[in-house]
């Protein structure tokens, strides 16, 4: 359930491998709203990225009209102004389009969609879920039940997998499409600091033209007392000195707001005849909040699971150690580097230490953004660990 990217990715598989889908999606249409900042790494940095990873080929290839913009940088911004890009490839997609793309493929391979079809609850014996739809409440039963349905799935919870209900494993998101933005369409930037957004960062993304996502992502507990999601953005927009500049005839042309898991994926996402995929798994990179690419990951790797338990008997938990073969290291890696980054950018005394130290170099940054753990990096969290109280 659910008809976002691991919802029609796990769709399209199963259906693919012969079995009878049933894709249910709250919403009117497919994609829509989109909540998004719609980057993802081209296919080339993916392989670098997640190597474990089998067949990406097939995934990280959008059609054309999907992509509105090509970007060849990521910039960082550290809170104390200093700046840092390194090369790295990405698209921008139009998530709608790619969201719609990706359930027509489910349906081209056989999988049925119902849109507008809320599920309500999962059944007791878990061989089922409650839906409401225009003609009111009704039971769907299933031999399989995929929760595909976000951040802090409602059937992963229903089912007794452990969904995380601390706070600070959740970012929330404030974003505008604007026009008019004077930004180079090469460039993803993103601004770090307890100021501009306090536990994540605040982006611009460029979609082509002069038209950009431009969001602030918050964790909660970490926001100053009478501020709101809103005040970060707004301050972000009008009056942060680094991107103030770039946004000076900005104008938004749409609103879109949600939330991001960043605590890392479940210790547990298979639970007798139940699977959590994507969000609903916190299948997310928690260092950039990135949950389109492990959900599609994740998504074939589902309905692979779900099609060799149904026709072969193979267990069906057996999905939990195959997802984490493929995209365990980077979740796990990316979750320990969230959590250097919670030390690092939260008090100016601690990020002018990593300055000095030559810590925020190109060399450094890559790593972070490749999610790789090396020696370097293992030192940089044990000192990071000492400073926590500095
Ligand atoms: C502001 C913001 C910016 C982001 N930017 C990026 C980015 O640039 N790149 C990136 O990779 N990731 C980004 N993300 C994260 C990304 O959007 C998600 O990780 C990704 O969409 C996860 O896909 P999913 O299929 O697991 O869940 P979703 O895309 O959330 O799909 C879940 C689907 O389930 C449906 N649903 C929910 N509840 C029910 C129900 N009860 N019954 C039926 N249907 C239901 C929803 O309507 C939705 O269609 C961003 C997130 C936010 C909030």
């Amino acid at each position: 359930m659910g008809a976002g990217p691991a919802g029609s990715m796990t769709a399209r598989t199963a259906a693919e491998r012969g079995l009878e889908v049933l894709l249910l999606e709250r919403e009117l249409e497919v994609g829509v709203p989109d909540k998004c900042g719609e980057y993802l790494p081209s296919l080339e940095e993916m392989r670098r990225l997640v190597p474990e990873a089998v067949g990406l080929e097939g995934l990280f290839d959008p059609p054309s009209r999907c992509i509105v913009n090509s970007t060849k940088y990521v910039k960082f911004v550290f809170p104390n102004d200093h700046e840092v890009a390194v090369p790295f490839r990405g698209v921008v997609v139009e998530r709608k389009l790619f969201d719609k793309h990706l359930a027509n493929e489910a349906a081209r391979a056989g999988a049925k969609i119902a849109t507008l079809t809320k599920v309500v609850d999962l059944l007791e014996d878990m061989k089922g879920v409650r839906v409401r739809d225009v003609d009111g409440e009704r039971d769907i039963h299933a031999r399989i039940i995929v929760a595909a349905d976000g951040a802090y799935s409602l059937v992963a919870r229903r089912a007794g997998l452990p969904v995380s209900r601390d706070p600070l494993d959740y970012g929330v998101g404030y974003q505008y499409e604007m026009v008019n933005v004077d930004h180079d369409p090469e460039y993803v930037d993103m601004f770090l600091g307890e100021d501009i957004a306090p536990g994540t960062y605040a982006w611009i993304i460029p979609k082509g033209d002069d038209v950009a996502n431009v969001g602030t992502g918050v964790r909660v507990p970490y926001m100053k007392p009478g501020m709101g999601i809103r005040d970060y953005q707004r301050n972000f927009v009008e009056g942060n000195r680094l991107s103030s500049e770039k946004l000076r005839r900005a104008v938004p042309t749409a609103v879109k707001a949600g939330c991001i898991p960043v605590g890392g994926a479940m210790e547990r996402t298979c639970v007798e005849n139940v699977l959590a995929v994507g969000d609903a798994a916190g299948h997310t990179i928690p260092t950039v909040g990135g949950g389109v690419p492990p959900a599609l990951i994740c998504g074939r790797i589902a309905g692979e699971a779900i099609a060799r338990h149904l026709n072969e008997g193979e267990a069906l938990a057996r999905f939990d150690g195959t997802w984490r073969s493929q995209m365990g290291k980077v979740l796990e890696n990316s979750l320990r580097m969230r959590r250097m980054s919670d030390v690092a950018f939260k008090n100016k005394r601690v990020i002018d230490i990593v300055t000095r130290r030559g810590w925020l170099t190109e060399e450094m940054v890559m790593k972070f953004v490749l999610c790789d753990m090396d020696a370097k990096m293992r030192l940089m969290e044990k000192t990071l660990g000492l400073m926590r109280r500095v």
